[in-house]
């Protein structure tokens, strides 16, 4: 099965406006590209609007770097569903390493939050649910029982319909803003992992999953990254924050 490739830039805690109109002149400048490869920015929520003004939808997808679960009330600080849909978000990030780590996403949540967008009303939601191994599971051999778990806990009530929605982003926590990237053997070997785990439990649909791959991908490192047969494209932290980079990470997708 052919896949569309993805790259997915998060901006973490950074950027700004002026960061908002530079990535959106670099990228329609780029709009040939953009017809081959699927590209989605996840800035700050409070800046999704600033891309709503520069951006053609059907061209660069918006996405939310987290979600509450719940529908709506008191939670001071948070983001729902609707609200994020309506600043023109169709991807979520859940259970990034460091919400996992500083933010209180357990297991339990993160699933919370993958059923919550996955029973959405807006049906053209993504979640991209994001799993890696700490460097001590890695030495322990640990590896793909950690992930496994991950996957386990978060697709628990995903159904192989509702796969259509999902992406998985393997990101070793270990590479994640270090600059220490797995090797593209270390990361194909995760993904084949990843995808053969898949196609077990949901046969067929499992081929039409995006596997991107996250920790420390920059323009010097993609290609070889994405030349791997399951790697279908990178999340991408600090190297998203500079335009021409960016661009050519998702041209090496
Ligand atoms: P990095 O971050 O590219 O800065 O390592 C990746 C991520 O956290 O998604």
């Amino acid at each position: 099965m052919q896949r569309q490739p993805l790259v997915i830039g998060n901006w973490k805690m950074n950027g700004s406006r002026q960061l908002v109109q530079q990535l959106a002149t670099t990228l329609r400048d780029a709009s040939e590209m953009l017809g081959v490869v699927k590209v989605a920015v996840c800035p700050p929520a409070i800046l999704l609007p600033a891309w709503q003004q520069e951006v053609f939808y059907d061209q660069v997808h918006l996405g939310a770097q987290d979600v509450n679960e719940h529908a709506a009330g008191a939670h001071t600080g948070e983001h729902s569903l609707d609200l994020l849909v309506e600043a023109g978000a169709d991807y979520v990030l859940v259970g990034h390493s460091e919400r996992r780590q500083h933010y209180g996403d357990t297991e339990q949540r993160i699933q919370a939050k993958v059923d919550a967008i996955l029973g959405h009303t807006e049906q053209k939601l993504t979640a991209v649910v994001c799993v890696g191994e700490h460097e001590q599971d890695r030495e322990a051999g640990h590896t793909m029982q950690v992930v496994q778990g991950q996957l386990e806990h978060a697709l628990a009530n995903v159904s192989a319909a509702q796969l259509m929605q999902v992406v998985i982003a393997y990101e070793p926590v270990w590479a994640i803003g270090t600059g220490k990237t797995a090797s593209p053997a270390q990361a194909q070997e995760v993904h084949a992992f990843i995808r053969q785990w898949l196609q077990q439990r949901y046969d067929a649909a499992a081929a039409s999953v995006p596997l991107l791959y996250g920790g420390s991908v920059k323009a010097e490192n993609a290609e070889t990254l994405f030349a791997e047969a399951d790697i279908d494209g990178g999340l991408i932290g600090g190297a998203s924050l500079e335009p021409q980079g960016f661009l050519a990470i998702c041209r090496a997708a």
